[in-house]
């Protein structure tokens, strides 16, 4: 069967073959352009996130915007640094040669995003793409369709759709887009999707970024504090209404400071999203889940919780069809609980206490390895404990999500959680293949010993 997206991919192909000898200059243009659309229309791009998302301007502004435009930002200043060939040494082997790495554009790529942060994580990784001298075919989820359709009015403002070009659609359009032979897949979404995507591209060979999902855990260790904590994790969890990869997922806590925990948790989802006292039901400070079967999805878990002896600290108010979750904590957990089990992606928040912090290395070395892993202590030793005896992509102490705009941190999961890395130098190098250049002169080799006839040579080793 024909492809219906065989004559797109064509087009950026011979396209993708030009961009090889094109100037830094030109990368730089096309990422000014994207920018310079992105700021004078931040209004359409916040009408679109509260129509998807409810999400309020500021935190469009934020999350969506900002994170955007530091992308590009980042690309502009250090490109020409980025892009540079790398002068290695010839070491006393390589004598008479001179060799470099350099970072050339991989060439047809397909960047594939998620919903919950539908424009920034269609816009960061097209920022990278096109850093490093790339095409693009964007497929942005279906789920958030007022900013799906968004996207594509300003990659067609923007760009020719030799260079970029949008397909919007969901499973069918994803799958018809998989089986093309792009030079680099860059997705976005949950572990399980991002097996059938690393099974597609195998079949091409394609290589593959991915930035998957699963179950952050936090660590409240008894030197914390309680209230800086509480503040800072409420923040991480609550925030675009806990559908963040890297929130703050499950609490593990000492006994010593979970009781004030609890009370400041409970102040704090207050002062940082109800600070008009309207309601949680009622602020605008607060987002929404993305659709209804999300809402029922985190509903049945709250009352799977509540059947199995799990205690409210707070919260548990719902409205699916508001698609409304109050910011919720949940103590005494049951293991077996799908909450416990499953990465939640929405405000409710399950908290066990803990006595022996090596059950609580077991569990996080037990399971998938996460995306994130955070950890709240004044303990030097702690941290050196948790930092090696534990695996995860990225790693906070004393704070939450705060690693994602890091200027010079890679961010990416780990095995189950991810498989590359993405955001400034990183992401460049992610869509750029490391070249080695070798260059000899004429009438030399370093290979001289090693041609035959071999009679007459002692042994080598
Ligand atoms: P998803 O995996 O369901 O969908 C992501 C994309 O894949 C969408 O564009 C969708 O159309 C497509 N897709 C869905 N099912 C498919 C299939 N069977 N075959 C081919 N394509 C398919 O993810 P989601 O629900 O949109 O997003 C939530 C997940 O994304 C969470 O697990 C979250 O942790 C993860 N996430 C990760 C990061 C990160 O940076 N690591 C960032 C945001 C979200």
């Amino acid at each position: 069967m024909a492809n219906q997206f065989q004559s797109q991919f064509d087009k950026q192909k011979v396209k993708s073959l030009t961009l090889r000898t094109e100037s830094i200059t030109c990368r730089r243009q096309r990422l000014k352009s994207l920018k310079t659309w992105i700021l004078n229309n931040k209004d359409k791009i916040r009408k679109a996130l509260h129509a998807d998302l409810r999400k309020s301007e500021t935190e469009t502004d934020i999350t969506e915007i900002f994170t955007v435009t530091t992308e590009i930002n980042d690309a502009l200043s250090h490109l020409h640094q980025w892009a540079r060939p790398q002068h290695v040494s010839p070491g006393m082997t390589y004598l008479g040669t001179s060799a470099r790495i350099k970072p050339e554009p991989k060439g047809v790529c397909l960047i594939i995003a998620p919903w919950n942060f539908p424009f920034n994580l269609i816009g960061s990784p097209l920022a990278s793409c096109l850093a490093a001298g790339n095409t693009a075919i964007l497929k942005p989820s279906e789920h958030t369709p007022a900013t799906s359709k968004l996207i594509k009015e300003m990659v067609e403002d923007v760009f020719e759709p030799e260079l970029v070009t949008v397909i919007e659609g969901a499973v069918p359009e994803t799958t018809a887009l998989l089986e093309l032979p792009f030079d680099h897949i860059f997705f976005t979404g949950s572990t399980n999707v991002g097996k059938i995507v690393m099974g597609a591209a195998a079949k091409n060979l394609s290589s593959v970024t991915l930035e998957l999902g699963g179950k952050s855990p936090v660590i409240i260790d008894e030197t914390a504090s309680a209230d800086d904590a509480a503040r800072k994790i409420v923040w991480g969890r609550f925030n675009n209404n806990g559908q963040t990869c890297i929130a703050p997922d499950y609490i593990f806590i000492s006994d010593i400071v979970k009781d004030k925990f609890v009370a400041s948790a409970k102040k704090y989802v207050s002062q940082l999203f109800d600070s008009n006292n309207e309601g949680m039901a009622h602020t605008k400070d607060y987002s929404r889940l993305v659709n209804a079967n999300h809402a029922s999805r985190l509903v049945d878990m709250l009352e799977e919780a509540k059947q199995s002896g799990a205690k409210i600290e707070f919260g548990g108010d719902h409205s699916t069809e508001d698609r409304f979750i109050e910011p919720t904590l949940l103590s005494n957990i049951d293991e077996s609980n799908r909450i416990w089990q499953e990465e939640i992606f929405g405000p409710i928040m399950p908290m066990k206490v803990y006595e022996d912090i090596n059950d609580v290395i077991h569990h996080i070395n037990k399971n998938d390895k996460p995306l994130s892993l955070y950890l709240f202590t004044t303990s030097r030793k702690m941290k050196k404990h948790i930092t090696q005896a534990t695996s995860a992509g990225t790693m906070v102490i004393n704070d939450v999500v705060v690693q994602y705009a890091h200027p010079n941190l890679p961010f990416g999961g780990v095995n189950h959680s991810g498989i590359g890395k993405s955001h400034g130098k990183y992401g460049f190098m992610e869509f750029s293949n490391q070249k080695s250049v070798l260059s000899q002169r004429i009438g030399l080799t370093n290979a001289l010993l090693f041609y035959p006839p071999f009679n007459g040579f002692k042994k080598w080793v």
